[in-house]
């Protein structure tokens, strides 16, 4: 049974909210004093520290940590058709919705010779987390790989575990996604050790050219190995243990509402799934379908640790008015509304990592298939970050070109303010131009 918390008769307030509601024991933070000494250790020792994580973490040594080119191509031409239709399918439409999201150059003239110009260039050099430790995520790379292109990264480089089941190297379907959207450098790292190579670096046979920024999801390893490392390098959000979120009333069904909660709890024992909603009959209808559909799925253990964990919760409000506070102040990565007139109560979501809306919108669609990104923010980040895009791939650089005239025009003021703020030399700046302004 999910563990219940009872607000009705209460309407918390959002500092209140954020204390009461789940989350889990192990938080970013703690796992950070776990990953400093892996990633302190790659920064000292290169690729050595990171095969040694591996034998420590993954249970394998790989023969090599670049994956060799014919091992990609192997597991291409290995690839199962179904599963290549259907990533195909992932990758038509991922690159559908991301195309849209190519910025164009704006150039705003503020006066007459006065002009702003706001560029946007690629990073040079991206690292793509693709997770593999108690599941492997084929889909990920296409989360990861597909923004990067559109975005026309110059360099890119895809790092994911080792298998011991497959000679050390990464999953073959991992390889076999890459090898599909032309990715021919290819990493067997995994957890924080990854993080740290592709922030570092690696010297000696098997040089890894630094990246400027690390996108992709993770467990809470990679999320603290993220947090860590950034300002070394960009990262996305701090996509760690995914978190699944149902706000719902008496109209919603209780075996779609259960599989969802389930199908996100499987991913990991610190997994989040939180139903929030106003009708008791409907929460004890999903308990009961909980309960019997987590018996019998086949991750069943990992599902019922997360189910039962310090992070999962039925939270049960007077209406959805209260209902759409919570899940505001949860800030949740993934949030389905299965409620009378859905997408009117979803317009009024403020902080989410996606939103699903009504019945036929899955998480799972858009784990997969939806086009919409699956790399999202988890843990309250998304009060303040957004899930991958060919956004997180760019950067705007403001140009600013002033004639003389402009500057003239305008000087005045910028001497004023430099005087103000008690930095004399940046008003001498324009005064060694415009002398009459001394
Ligand atoms: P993973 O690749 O993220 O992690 C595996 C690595 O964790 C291993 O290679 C190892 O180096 C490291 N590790 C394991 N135990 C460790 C320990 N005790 N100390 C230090 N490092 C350790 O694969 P996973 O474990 O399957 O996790 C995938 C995660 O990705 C799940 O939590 C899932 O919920 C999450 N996910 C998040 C999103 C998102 O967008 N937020 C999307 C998909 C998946």
């Amino acid at each position: 049974m999910i563990p219940v918390l009872d607000l009705r008769g209460r309407a918390p307030g959002v500092r209140e909210l954020r204390a009461t509601l789940p989350r889990a024991e192990l938080d970013v933070e703690a796992a950070v004093a776990t990953v400093r000494p892996i990633c302190d250790d790659v920064a000292a020792r290169g690729a050595e520290a990171v095969l040694d994580a591996a034998e420590r973490f993954d249970g394998v040594r790989p023969s090599s940590l670049r994956v060799p080119a014919d091992v990609v191509a192997a597991a291409l031409q290995g690839l199962d058709p179904e599963v290549r239709a259907a990533l195909e399918e992932s990758i038509r439409r991922a690159r559908i919705v991301h195309a849209d999201q190519r910025r164009t150059e704006t150039t705003t003239t503020v006066v007459p010779g006065g002009t702003v110009t706001e560029r946007w260039v690629p990073v040079d050099r991206v690292g793509l987390y693709v997770p593999g430790g108690r599941a492997v995520y084929p889909s990920s790379v296409v989360m990861n790989v597909v923004p990067a292109l559109l975005a026309e990264v110059g360099s890119l480089a895809v790092a994911s575990p080792p298998q011991k089941d497959h000679g050390g190297w990464p999953h073959p379907t991992i390889l076999a996604a890459c090898a599909l959207l032309g990715v021919d450098e290819v990493w067997a790292m995994g957890g924080a050790q990854a993080v740290a190579a592709f922030a570092h670096g690696l010297d000696g046979d098997e040089p890894l050219e630094p990246v400027n920024l690390v996108t992709g999801p993770g467990n809470i390893w990679v999320a603290a190995a993220k947090r860590l490392l950034k300002g070394l390098i960009g990262i996305d959000s701090e996509a760690g243990p995914t978190e699944i979120a149902i706000l719902a009333d008496a109209s919603a069904d209780p075996e779609h509402v259960a599989a969802d909660l389930i199908s996100q709890a499987e991913h990991d024992p610190l997994a989040a799934a939180v139903l929030v909603t106003d009708s008791p009959d409907l929460a004890d209808a999903v308990q009961a379908a909980v309960v019997r559909r987590a018996g019998e799925t086949k991750h069943a253990e990992r599902v019922a640790e997360s189910l039962t964990g310090r992070q999962s919760a039925v939270v049960l409000v007077d209406d959805v008015e209260v209902g759409l506070d919570v899940v505001n102040a949860y800030a949740a990565e993934h949030l389905e509304i299965h409620t009378v007139d859905a997408p009117t109560v979803a317009a009024r979501v403020r902080n989410a990592g996606a939103v699903f809306v009504g019945t036929w919108s899955p998480v799972s669609l858009g784990d997969y298939c939806a086009g919409s990104n699956h790399v999202l923010p988890t843990g309250g980040c998304a009060t303040h970050s957004s899930g991958l895009s060919v956004q997180s791939f760019l950067r705007g650089i403001h140009v600013v070109e002033y004639s003389e005239a402009a500057l003239r025009d305008v000087g005045a003021h910028v001497v004023t303010l430099a005087r103000a703020e008690d930095l004399p030399a940046h008003g001498d700046a324009v005064i060694a131009r415009l002398p009459e302004l001394r």
